[in-house]
């Protein structure tokens, strides 16, 4: 489930790996050598103002050169994972053609953003992800191995990438069936599945509250967060119909 078409996908795929390709990286892509041929980088600290000017990361034509800049407030220091990612998106405007275009015709590209509907920012978050975390790499740690969080984690700490970026990919490429939801103070953000996930009907929509009998909305009403530390074995019931209501039969 992606609000990209699978041939853009494809596309944006075979562009980064047709970039990664051309290095002998081991395990993390290091974003500022593939950016040294073309572009120039700055890590400085732009400020966290939250009035929509603010960034992580941006990527500007000044007429001559391409510059990327990194905001040291908001993704802590150089080489962390929220920087890296942010740079591999502005990578992707820079690689991606029409993108490339647009930044000579001075668009001015957002920050990451998970929530993010904007076509030409969720190509760069796409290419950033397939960037950091080429298929054929990631299916070699998977391989065999069940669906844990601490896969999770050795997939971040291999590729050096935030847990969500992994959970992201995971989704995309895994061959587990997964839906992963983005909730704060007890209202879904955002969602995420893939087609081999087998229940379709969420039982709450975007904006709107967790079921009050599912493990989250129970952990957001009751507030006994300690009964919920561990994973638990849940009944799908809980979060999804079995059936799909008559209206989405269409
Ligand atoms: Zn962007």
């Amino acid at each position: 489930m992606s609000l990209l078409k699978t041939y853009r996908k494809e596309e944006l795929s075979f562009l980064a790996n047709e970039i990664v390709a051309e290095y002998n990286f081991e395990n993390e892509v290091d974003v500022e050598s593939i950016a040294n041929k073309f572009i120039n980088y700055h890590y400085d600290s732009y400020g966290v103002v939250e009035d929509g000017t603010e960034f992580e990361g941006l990527i500007i034509y000044d007429g001559r050169d391409f510059h990327i800049h990194i905001n040291l407030d908001l993704v802590s220091f150089q080489n962390s994972k929220r920087a890296r990612f942010s740079f591999a998106h502005e990578l992707g405007h820079y690689f991606i053609v029409e993108h490339h275009h647009l930044l000579k015709n001075n668009y001015n590209p957002s920050k990451f953003n998970p929530k993010e509907t904007n076509v030409i920012e969720l190509e760069a978050n796409y290419f950033a992800s397939v960037l950091l975390m080429p298929k054929n790499k990631f299916e070699k740690i998977c391989n065999g191995i069940e669906f844990s969080l601490d896969l999770v984690s050795k997939l971040s700490e291999y590729f050096n990438v935030s847990r969500l970026s992994v959970l992201l990919r995971y989704v995309e490429i895994g061959h587990y069936p997964i839906m992963m939801a983005y909730c704060k103070d007890g209202i879904l953000e955002w969602f995420n599945r893939n087609d081999e996930f087998p229940f379709k009907a969420f039982k709450t929509k975007v904006g709107k509250e967790l079921p009050i009998n599912s493990a989250v909305g129970e952990y957001y009403k009751i507030g006994d967060y300690a009964k919920h530390t561990d994973i638990q074995k849940i009944d799908a019931v809980s979060y999804t119909h079995l059936t799909l209501p008559t209206s989405d039969l269409v």
